[in-house]
């Protein structure tokens, strides 16, 4: 189980001298509370710009998340590191209402779901009532599933298709599980454990969100302008010795480094860890090895009007388009997206689909999107109303838990020497989300304090 960070308590550090590598933000929360106890703490990022995939860029006034973009009122960690950074005034309040498509009508939804459930013609009232059989399984999970502890749920750990033919029916799974999935994970149910829907229904449905007018950016910018960290700087090994860590990485200049350090947090996506971690515990490289992460494109345009639909996300199941879409209107999803009066507007495509397109050129995936949004029919007039347009290309995107990777995880944590002077972040800890990685780094800061705290005690 991951470990409760508790930075406050951390044991004194001496000021010894800690590595981070990767700037998303899994380590630079890690960095933060390690900082906060007293550590000389250096990022070191291979990228030109911190925040990995919570990155927000501006084009013609126009700010686009390239990674994440939803914020749940869940997130109470994230909540607090925004609170110790000092970074409150960053935040506000942002657009809770989201629809489901189904025969070309948006049905919506937003904080009071228990009610819009009872009165929504999204379902039959057969489904509603199956429906609740899935709430008194979210409601039984609710304490023991969250963004630190998938391990605790091991019976939610089945398949979708599984659970659907269990306890639900055909309409539930098209118009609630399937869209869910491909909206939150970019992958078909098919692939993916119960878990993740449990935890997508407990953490972001009827809940409220909030968002910076600044982008997703705001947070891993806010927390690198308290920290020393050191772009272009690619990290290729990270070894444990008697006394330490050795570090050997690239830098901005090209030259080869050799860094020591008391410590070291890997903060880096799933699939680079084991190549840069020779002595990673067995258990977590198989789990790292087996976990699959999903791929994204999305497409934004930039729109000269605002379409008058109120959602800020759209869940368009594959049942209503073929394999699916989610599309996002940004300017009601949180403030300072779109120019005054202004419109953004981006459709995420599914995994399947993002592989096919990924290597293709801009101007082919941009048109592809507005056909798609064209064969929708949602916005007509759209194409005479588009000023810019971006396409963001995520891989990895997010960790996909398939049915079964419970109990490696559980494995992979176990695993973890509690004695080791490297410890791992990231958000395959978890439901793959901004609030799981920075969890993850905070529970890695306070496993590396005890850790160094120990072996200077031994060494004394
Ligand atoms: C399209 C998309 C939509 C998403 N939507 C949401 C959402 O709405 N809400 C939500 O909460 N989450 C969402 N997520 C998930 C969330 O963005 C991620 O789970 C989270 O940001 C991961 O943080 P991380 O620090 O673990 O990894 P990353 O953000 O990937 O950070 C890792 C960092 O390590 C650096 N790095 C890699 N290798 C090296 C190396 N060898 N040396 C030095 N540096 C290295 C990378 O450049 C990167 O900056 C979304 C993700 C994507 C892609």
């Amino acid at each position: 189980m991951e470990d409760r960070p508790a930075p406050h308590s951390a044991p004194s550090p001496n000021g010894q001298k800690i590595l981070v590598v990767g700037a998303g933000i899994g380590g630079l929360s890690a960095a933060f509370r390690l900082q906060r106890a007293g550590y000389s703490v250096t990022v070191l990022e291979s990228a030109a710009h911190v925040g990995g995939r919570m990155w927000t860029e501006e084009i013609d006034g126009y700010r686009i998340d390239t990674g994440a973009a939803l914020l749940p009122d869940s997130y109470h960690e994230m909540r607090r590191l925004i609170r110790d950074a000092g970074l409150t005034e960053d935040v506000q309040p942002s657009g809770d209402v989201y629809g489901f498509l189904r025969d070309g009508t948006v049905h919506r939804f937003g904080k009071h779901l228990p009610l819009r459930l009872i009165t929504t013609g999204l379902l039959s009232p057969g489904s509603k009532l199956r429906l609740l059989r899935l709430a008194a399984d979210a409601r039984r999970l609710k304490d023991r599933i969250g963004f630190r502890d998938l391990p605790l749920v091991p019976e939610a750990d089945e398949s979708c298709t599984g659970c659907a033919d269990r306890r639900l029916n055909q309409e539930l799974f098209d118009y609630l599980i399937e869209p869910l999935s491909t909206n939150y994970y970019f992958a078909p149910p098919e692939e993916l454990s119960m878990t993740h829907v449990y935890l997508a229904a407990t953490a972001a449905l009827g809940t409220g969100y909030f968002n910076s007018p600044k982008g997703m950016s705001f947070l891993p910018r806010g927390l690198a302008e308290q920290l020393d960290v050191r772009h272009h700087s690619t990290v290729h090994s990270v070894e444990e010795e008697e006394d330490g860590v050795v570090v050997h990485y690239t830098d901005h200049l090209g030259d080869e480094c050799r860094e020591s350090a008391a410590g070291c947090v890997i903060a880096v996506p799933g699939p680079e860890v084991s190549g840069i971690w020779p002595g990673i515990p067995a258990a977590l490289r198989s789990y790292l090895a087996r976990l699959r992460y999903s791929t994204c494109l999305h497409v934004s345009f930039g729109l000269s009007e605002r379409p008058s639909e109120p959602s800020t996300w759209i869940f368009v199941p594959r049942r209503e388009f073929p394999g699916g879409l989610g599309l996002c209107l940004d300017h009601n999803r949180a403030p300072g997206r779109a120019p005054h009066g202004k419109g953004l507007l981006t459709l995420y495509w599914p995994t399947h689909l993002s592989e096919a397109l990924h290597d293709e050129p801009d101007a082919d995936v941009t048109a592809r999107a507005l056909r798609d949004l064209e064969r929708l029919g949602l916005f007509p007039g759209l194409r005479h109303r588009i000023e810019m347009t971006r396409v963001s290309r995520c891989r990895p995107c997010v960790p996909l838990t398939h049915p079964g990777s419970i109990a490696e995880l559980k494995e992979a944590v176990h695993s973890l020497d509690r004695t080791s002077r490297i410890t791992p972040a990231g958000d395959y800890f978890s439901f793959g989300s901004t609030n799981a990685a920075l969890a993850s780094g905070e529970a890695a800061a306070m496993r590396l304090a005890v850790a160094l705290s120990a072996a200077d005690r031994t060494r004394r």
